[in-house]
């Protein structure tokens, strides 16, 4: 195939995605690396015109203008990134087995068997390793994060603040091919509550702890973030302890909701959270609102909650870095 002729058919791909109200953004050719911006939030110096008034990711950068995406992919034959969560799609990533690993369509097909019930076909995907990206639409309403080996070996998720490879992108290995061009279908609620469930389904195998999302530390470095999240905190606080009779417990749990979403976001430690959280319900517990335990166990549940539908930060605090 020739370089025009890739680059051509990946500018049309990228046109129809857009058309379909999929943000795309522009890969470096060859990889899973997104074009632009050069940096991360971290290294930000504003010099970029985009990061301006504040560091701009590759979400907030995806977009569906036509023109836009007809200079970009004009100029080089770059890959296509969707941005999933302004697509407002929940990508189920099907790894192929590794090792001992069962892989991520075992995993899918024992959650289906649970369940008793098996995902839609849909737009489906083929990665050049033999992996399986399964389209699904979130529910109005929802901001389902990215997931890694949450459910099982093998099954990531994609959503707010990740992005997906599309067709026709080819990398070394190979290209990304459309497998069935199903419709997106709505994602059912038996997954999305998987999902969002404060507990894993059992599961015999566990899945190694390096890739579970959970266990990458904050991003706290950004003094931006920093600034935002100790605002929510604080916010959160002074909701709790000018909490009316009668609502102390509600307000608590919905305290405790938020601040699991910047949890969930990545941008807040969950213990660091809970400390906070407990220190403001103290004025509560001093009165015999509720015990101490009461306390703790509203907090778990409501942090628990919000993790599972992490908080979409405003665009000019979002950071890079998630994978695809
Ligand atoms: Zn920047």
């Amino acid at each position: 195939m020739s370089r025009a002729t890739n680059r051509d058919e990946l500018l049309d791909a990228a046109l129809a995605y857009a058309e379909a109200g999929w943000p795309v953004f522009p890969l470096r050719p060859g990889t899973k690396r997104p074009a632009a911006p050069n940096h991360t939030a971290q290294t930000c110096d504003g010099s970029d015109h985009r990061c301006h008034d504040g560091h701009t990711g590759w979400e907030p950068r995806a977009t569906l203008d036509p023109d836009r995406i007809t200079r970009a992919w004009q100029h080089r034959p770059y890959g296509i990134g969707i941005a999933c969560g302004p697509a407002r799609l929940l990508v189920v990533d099907l790894d192929t087995a590794k090792g001992d690993q069962p892989s991520g369509a075992d995993t899918l097909a024992d959650l289906e068997h649970q369940a008793e019930e098996a995902l839609p076909a849909t737009w489906t995907v083929g990665t050049p390793s033999g992996g399986r990206h399964l389209y699904y639409r979130q529910p109005d309403g929802s901001l389902l994060g990215n997931t890694a080996g949450r459910l099982g070996p093998g099954l990531d998720t994609r959503g707010t603040g990740g992005f997906v490879v599309a067709p026709p992108t080819r990398l070394r290995a190979g290209e990304y091919w459309l497998v069935d061009d199903h419709p997106p279908a709505p994602l059912p609620d038996w997954f999305r509550q998987l999902l969002t469930s404060p507990t894993r389904p059992t599961s015999e195998v566990e899945p190694p702890a390096a890739t579970t999302d959970r266990t990458v530390p904050p991003p706290l470095r950004c003094e931006r973030v920093r600034r935002y999240v100790a605002q929510a905190i604080a916010g959160e606080q002074l909701r709790i302890t000018t909490a009316p009779e009668g609502r102390r417990n509600h307000t608590l749990f919905c305290a405790s909701v938020a601040l699991g979403q910047l949890v969930g976001a990545r941008v807040l430690d969950e213990d660091l959270a809970e400390q906070r959280l407990l220190s403001a319900a103290q004025t509560h517990v001093a009165v015999g609102a509720y015990s101490h335990t009461q306390a703790r166990q509203t907090i778990a549940s409501g942090l628990r909650t919000g993790t599972g539908e992490p908080r979409l930060l405003p665009s000019h605090l979002i950071t890079t870095g998630a994978h695809a």
